[in-house]
Parts: C-alpha cells; sequence; structure tokens
C-alpha cells in the first residue's frame, strides 16, 4: 500500500521545491523504500513541450517519451526507483482536457460537471496511477501557496489526507525565512502567513522546511513550531548548500526522513547514505580541472540545458575532475569569432530549435574538429557536426538542415518525409516511436559499431538513449560523408544515424539522442566520463584513451 507525501512551497517561487523533493526521495530510498515522484503543475498548458525555455527551463524527456517539467529531471538524478513517464506530471491543462473529454463522451451522466469533485477526483486518480506500486509516492504541487490556480490540486490533496488518514498522509511545506540585513534579522512572519493560508483551505502541515540563508537558529525555529503549530523538531532548515549534492545528508542530519517514517508507521534501518558522501568527497577533492565551452542559445538561461550541465558535472564526479563550464553564445562566435574558445579543453553544442547562431554552432564545430580539442555533440549539436563536415570534408557546399534552409542545394539533415520526396524511396518507420506527432521522443534502442569510440565509451554494443528531435540525418548522404571521413557509428533500428565520430581526431563525438536525460551523480553516464576523461588528457598534452586504443 502506498503512502504519500504532500510538498506545498510558500512565500515566494524559486525556493527549490524539486530539489527539496527529490533529496527528500533520496533519504527515503535510502532508508530501503522504493519512490514512486509526481510533479502536478498549476499552470495551463497541457504539457511543457510547448513552453519556451526563457519561461520555463528545460523539458525532461521521461523514457517513455513524455515531455515534461524539469523539475522530473531532478527526481530521477536523485531518486534511482523514481521512474518517470506519463502519470508523473499533471498540468491543469491535462487534469481539463481529460475531464471535458469524459464530458463529451457523457461519461458523467448528466451531471453538472464542477471542479469539486469531478477536476479534483481527475487529479487524485493521476496521482494514484503516477503512485504506481513505490511504497512511497511523493508529490510536489508547483506554485506558490495562495495562487488561484493552485487551488483545486491542494483541494485535492486535502481530501487525499481525510481519505487515507494520518498515517498515510505527510504534509510538507517549503517556505523562505528571509534575512534582514538592515535590521540584522530573520524573519519568521512570511513563514507563519504561508502556512495560516495553508491552514484556510484545510491543510495543516506536518513538517516545514525552511530555506535561509545561513541554519536556522533554534530561537527561530522554536518560534515557527509554536506559531505554526508543528513539532519543533519538525521545523528543518535547509540553508543555502554550495553543492547540490549536500542536501541529502543536511536532511538526514536533522531528523526528516525518521519523521516521515514514523508518521507512516514504518520500521527501517537506518539511512545509507554512502554513496551521497562519496559524490560530495568526489566533487570537494578533484585531481584536476577542465574548462568545457557550451555554446549554444538562451545561454543566460542556465535552466534550460539543466540535465547536459548536470551530466557534465557527473562526468567530472566520475573522474574526480573539477568541470568549469563556460556559457557561449553561438551568436557571439558568428559575429566576433572563435576566439572566445580559445584555452577550453572541451567543447559541447547542446540540442536546440531554431535558427539563431547556427552558423556560430557550425563554425564552433569547425574549431573543435580542426584543432583537436575533444568536441561533444548533442542532437542538434550532431547535426550541425554533420554539416560542418559535409561542407568543409565532402566539399558540399552550402550543405545545410532543412529546418534552417529549405532552399539547401545539399540537406544533409532534413525530415524524413523531405529525403523520402528526394529520392523516392521509403523508410520504414515505426508509428509507435512517432509519439507526440512530429517528434521522435523518448528512449529507442541504438546499435554501436563495434571498435568506434562510441562502443568503447559505452562498454557495450547495444544501449538505450532517449529523443527529442524533429529533423534527421540525410541516408542519401551517408555515402559521401563516410568517404568524407565522418564514421556512423551509432544506428537505430530503422537505420536512422544515432551516432557520429571522427576516426582521425583525439576525441569527437555526437549523438542525436539526449544522454543527458539518463545522466545521474551516483552512476554517471559513460559518453560524459569519457567526454571529461578526454578534455582532462587535452588539457594535460596526451592524448585520450579511446583514441589510443
Ligand atoms: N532542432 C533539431 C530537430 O528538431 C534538434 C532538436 C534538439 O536538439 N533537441 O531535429
Amino acid at each position: 500500500m502506498t503512502s504519500y507525501v504532500f510538498i506545498t512551497g510558500g512565500v515566494v517561487s524559486s525556493l527549490g521545491k524539486g530539489i527539496t523533493s527529490a533529496c527528500l526521495g533520496a533519504i527515503l530510498e535510502a532508508r530501503g523504500l522504493t519512490i514512486s515522484m509526481i510533479k502536478l503543475d498549476p499552470y495551463i498548458n497541457v504539457d511543457p513541450g510547448t513552453m519556451s525555455p526563457f519561461q520555463h527551463g528545460e523539458v525532461f524527456v521521461t523514457h517513455d517519451g513524455t515531455e515534461t517539467d524539469l523539475d522530473l529531471g531532478h527526481y530521477e538524478r536523485f531518486v534511482h526507483t523514481a521512474k518517470g513517464g506519463r502519470h508523473s506530471n499533471y498540468t491543469t491543462g491535462r487534469i481539463y482536457e481529460s475531464v471535458i473529454a469524459k464530458e463529451r463522451r457523457g461519461d458523467y451522466l448528466g451531471a453538472t460537471v464542477q471542479v469539486i469533485p469531478h477536476i479534483t477526483d481527475e487529479i487524485k486518480q493521476g496521482v494514484k496511477k503516477g503512485a504506481g506500486d513505490a511504497d512511497i509516492c511523493l508529490v510536489e504541487i508547483g506554485g506558490t501557496v495562495g495562487d488561484i490556480e493552485s487551488l483545486p490540486f491542494l483541494e485535492a490533496i486535502r481530501q487525499m489526507g481525510i481519505e487515507l488518514g494520518h498515517d498515510r498522509v505527510v504534509y510538507v511545506h517549503l517556505t523562505l525565512v528571509p534575512y534582514i540585513p538592515t535590521s540584522s534579522e530573520i524573519k519568521t512572519k512570511p513563514t507563519q502567513h504561508s502556512v495560516k493560508e495553508l491552514r484556510s483551505i484545510g491543510i495543516q502541515p506536518d513538517i516545514l522546511v525552511c530555506r535561509s540563508e545561513k541554519p536556522l537558529p533554534s530561537e527561530e525555529r522554536r518560534k515557527i513550531a509554536l506559531f505554526t503549530n508543528v513539532q519543533e523538531k519538525a521545523v528543518i532548515s535547509a540553508w543555502d548548500a554550495d553543492d547540490l549534492y549536500k542536501i541529502p545528508a543536511m536532511m538526514h542530519d536533522q531528523g526528516l526522513d525518521g519523521i516521515v517514517t514514523r508518521q507512516l508507521g514504518l520500521d527501517l534501518p537506518k539511512a545509507d547514505l554512502h554513496e551521497w558522501d562519496a559524490i560530495v568527497d568526489a566533487k570537494q577533492n578533484p585531481t584536476a580541472e577542465v574548462n568545457v565551452a557550451m555554446v549554444g542559445k538562451y545561454m543566460d538561461l542556465k535552466d534550460s540545458y539543466i540535465s547536459l550541465v548536470e551530466a557534465l558535472q557527473h562526468g567530472g564526479i566520475h573522474t574526480r575532475t573539477r568541470v568549469k563550464i563556460h556559457y557561449i553564445e553561438s551568436k557571439d562566435v558568428e559575429e566576433k569569432g572563435v576566439d572566445c574558445l580559445q584555452g577550453m579543453d572541451g567543447i559541447v553544442v547542446p540540442g536546440g530549435f531554431g535558427d539563431r547562431g547556427i552558423e556560430g554552432k557550425i563554425d564552433t564545430v569547425r574549431y573543435a574538429r580542426e584543432n583537436g580539442i575533444p568536441y561533444l555533440g548533442i542532437c542538434l549539436g550532431m547535426q550541425v557536426a554533420v554539416i560542418e563536415a559535409a561542407r568543409n570534408l565532402a566539399g558540399l557546399e552550402g550543405a545545410m538542415s532543412t529546418e534552417f534552409n529549405k532552399e539547401t542545394p545539399h540537406p544533409v539533415v532534413a525530415l524524413i518525409t523531405e529525403w523520402q520526396d528526394q529520392t523516392g524511396d521509403t523508410v520504414e518507420r515505426d508509428e509507435e516511436s512517432d509519439m507526440g506527432g512530429t517528434m521522435r521522443l523518448g528512449a529507442q534502442a541504438v546499435s554501436l559499431q563495434e571498435g568506434s569510440l562510441a562502443a568503447k565509451s559505452y562498454g557495450s554494443m547495444e544501449i538505450e538513449e532517449r529523443h527529442r528531435h524533429r529533423y534527421e540525418v540525410n541516408n542519401n548522404y551517408r555515402e559521401r560523408l563516410s568517404n568524407a571521413g565522418l564514421r556512423f557509428s551509432g544506428l537505430s533500428v530503422d537505420d536512422l544515424v544515432e551516432m557520429v565520430e571522427l576516426p582521425e581526431h583525439p576525441f569527437f563525438l555526437a549523438s542525436q539522442f539526449h544522454p543527458e536525460f539518463t545522466s545521474n551523480p551516483r552512476d554517471g553516464h559513460p559518453l560524459f566520463k569519457s567526454f571529461i576523461s578526454a578534455a582532462r588528457k587535452y588539457n594535460a598534452g596526451e592524448l585520450p584513451e579511446a583514441a589510443e586504443a
């Protein structure tokens, strides 16, 4: 029987509710429990797939190809048993879409369809589906208590507390306890008000997690407990950590997992946090440092590449390397040249959509290729690598992706239907893999070529990685490109290009899929480990192992 922990937020947004939820999941998992995790998002978009990264950060893709909120990425990185999917992220739009569809079908048998009970029932059913058969399901409610939009979600979780009982439901509320420098005072009032707001809709929190700059003094803790009707030991202080991976231990040391498991009546072994300790140790005691340039769009908005940034850091953890990421706008490379890439030990071109700065990305690939700098291309980063090779190795002048130039004389990257048009060939496509309309989404199998850098990095010939893209390398150009020196080292079951590399280069590897979505700090990820190792060797003036072998 699954128990539930509901996590709400108060005072302001951006307090790190996703990370807090993920860390709570991690310390509960460390007690031997299986965990599922759900995010409820109050906005009306049906999913975040259509939202600008400017507004909402990265779109995280789950194994089953669902485009979800970036918090799902935190969950998967922190909790091994939490496998996100279709039922792990619900928005207001999705809930209403489904209720309206039922109403149109006549499922409500003439009833007047209302927020309570129809919308709240739909939310509760969704939560139960997402919970699966895990021991504990953690449900994070997006937004801030007091927002109009989040009310139906809060009402649904209130009802679940009554229906399931106090020994199967725990309410955690995350708040801000600000420090006012002019009066040197810590202020508990916003927390008091936020809890008051929550209680006014019928939810009494069992645990408060208080975000603050410094650890909360015991006097303030006592005061908060008194004014909010929460036990003093259940007022947890979450101060600004210099490292994300210190947070599980920070929470465990204050007994957070114990408070939850006691309320749920679970008698469990102590938390085993040795893997988290090892991560912190590796981060604090690196044996080398590398400078990695990430050349893309939206570089002032780091949340749009959060999984990739994390995956690079995981590569650092598993090679004891401090990874310094330099965020470079590809438009700047286009306009001011490649000088800003000097001194880099590795270059990454991440995934992306839209043509802004595309020539800058192609110039970046050329610079990495000609100077033997380790290169890792992800999705669009692979497509620009193919375009660069087409133009400068295969002599296909004006080669481009049809995403950016429909009239290109050499559409080396194009929609599958476009290269079918070009030759009259038909390409067998698995309909199932076309979830989400025209995008290729979710995990698919990839076969790697024996002896390739890709196969050596993975230590395997068959892998599975997640996708999120529309355009594909045009198979009609494969022969010309491989004659020019580009190796197609990974192919999908339906013969689409998944990985390319340059055997003559110390480390030049790019993938059509997004390896960052499956990287986590405890295991690391083969591609990022080998990329960071290559950057380390480049930095030391040596060749990376994979190329030497
Ligand atoms: N825009 C490219 C495509 O749709 C790449 C997408 C990506 O990098 N995620 O194929």
